[in-house]
């Protein structure tokens, strides 16, 4: 404080100081990038984590009856009943789930807050919490504002970026008290199989970890369905499943998610929530359980077109030249970049010369570091310009233009 005036309201200079747990948390290494891509007018950005779909229009129009008869108050803090109970039947006829409506199901401003509502619940400070990376960048400072330590445990392009008990053994996860998950996986586009799932079930139960298991591209697997791990033996008591509505029916700016967990689990978040958020986007909500009662065929479809999507790039980036491995979910690839470069680096120049945005895999974390997020949430036509001028930068970097 100076004491002297320094607005013309007359207020005083004030310092503001942020809570440790705040400052503990670095600025976003992708602001840079926005900074270079608005210096160019032809960015195609294959950077972002969304849909390019518009929401199915039945959902959409949902939402608009429920604000034409003036629903617009809150809800139940749990989320409206009708909805919890779709929910329950959906995670049910999909993926094998089987959660109470009335007690273990929560519905939430987008899986964003219920990831940030368990970890406030179940972090004590000094909690350790292992995640396995490169992982959604949200985990990390979500342990950290909950006062939690984070542990990574890195997975490695050999083993498909797939979590391995090895990986979990190294880092030192037997002492943790939290395991992240999130497979179908941002940024890597990895998925976990039932069979690869069971020995990291079966760590999570000898350490008695918590599992918390993010799920929200469950919808976008493209060779087989996906398997929750807290369908296996031991799990449903020990796991929170996180889902939503923003990937599979396109609805992000809606900001509609949910947590399904055992009853203690779920009523330990909602006394969270009851203060912090009262209810869900009530708007959201109708849109929701119109997009679960009528929008199967426009999820599939989309489903479709990514996986198209995911096979053009795929194949585009092997003519390149460039190391991929077979990304079977999300909506992401994780291609290697040439020998001699950091992803940083190569993101950099790529879009000062090219103007292709991509994401540098280290912001995911530890083991991306030489690796770039390359979304095909773009249509083909941006998907086909932007790898051709990705095949130019890579014929003229050549092997003397290493970084
Ligand atoms: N989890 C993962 C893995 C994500 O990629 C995202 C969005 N990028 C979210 C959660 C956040 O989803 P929501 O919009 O439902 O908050």
């Amino acid at each position: 404080m100076t004491g002297e005036p320094d607005s013309p309201g007359g207020d005083r200079e004030f310092d503001f100081d942020p809570a440790e747990r705040v400052q503990a948390v670095p600025p976003s290494g992708i602001r840079r990038f926005f900074e270079i891509a608005e210096e160019r007018d032809d960015v195609i950005s294959l950077g972002v984590g969304e849909p390019d779909f518009a929401t199915p229009w039945t959902a959409r129009d949902a939402a608009i009856d429920s604000l034409e008869q003036g629903k617009t108050s809150y809800t139940a803090n749990r989320g409206m009943r009708e909805l919890r109970e779709a929910i329950a039947g959906y995670a049910t006829d999909r993926f094998d789930l089987e959660y109470d409506p009335a007690s273990e199901i929560i519905v939430t401003a987008g899986a964003s807050e219920a990831v940030d509502l368990a970890f406030r619940a179940f972090v004590d400070p000094g909690d350790v919490v292992a995640i396995a990376q490169p992982s959604y960048i949200s985990y990390e400072p979500g342990v950290t504002f909950a006062g939690g330590e984070v542990l990574s445990v890195p997975t490695r392009e050999a083993d498909e970026f797939r979590l391995t008990v090895e990986a979990l053994e190294d880092a030192g996860a037997a002492d943790a008290e939290v395991l992240v998950l999130c497979y179908p996986n941002n940024p890597t586009g990895a998925i976990m199989r039932k069979g690869e799932l069971e020995p990291i079930a079966e760590f999570a139960r000898e350490h008695d970890l918590l599992v918390l298991s993010d799920e929200i591209y469950a919808e976008l697997t493209y060779e087989g369905d996906h398997t929750s791990i807290a369908t296996l033996p031991g799990m449903r008591e020990r796991t929170i499943v996180f889902n939503g509505f923003s990937k599979a029916h396109a609805m992000t700016g809606l900001r509609l998610g949910y947590a399904l967990g055992p009853a203690d689990a779920v009523a330990a978040m909602n006394k969270i929530h009851q203060y912090t958020m009262l209810s869900a986007p009530t708007t959201a909500q109708y849109a929701a359980l119109e997009a679960l009662e009528s929008c199967g065929d426009e999820v599939r479809d989309m489903v479709d077109q990514y996986d198209r999507r995911r096979q053009f790039v795929l194949s585009r980036f092997r003519e390149i030249g460039m190391d991929v491995f077979e990304a079977k979910g999300a909506f992401y690839c994780f291609p290697e970049v040439p020998e001699g470069w950091t992803g940083e680096a190569f993101a950099e120049e790529l879009l000062r010369e090219q103007g292709v945005a991509v994401v540098p895999g280290d912001v995911f974390g530890t083991g991306g570091e030489r690796h770039l997020r390359v979304s095909y949430a773009t249509g083909l036509g941006d998907l086909r310009e932007a790898l051709a001028r990705i095949e130019t930068f890579v014929d003229e970097c050549g092997p003397d233009r290493t970084r």
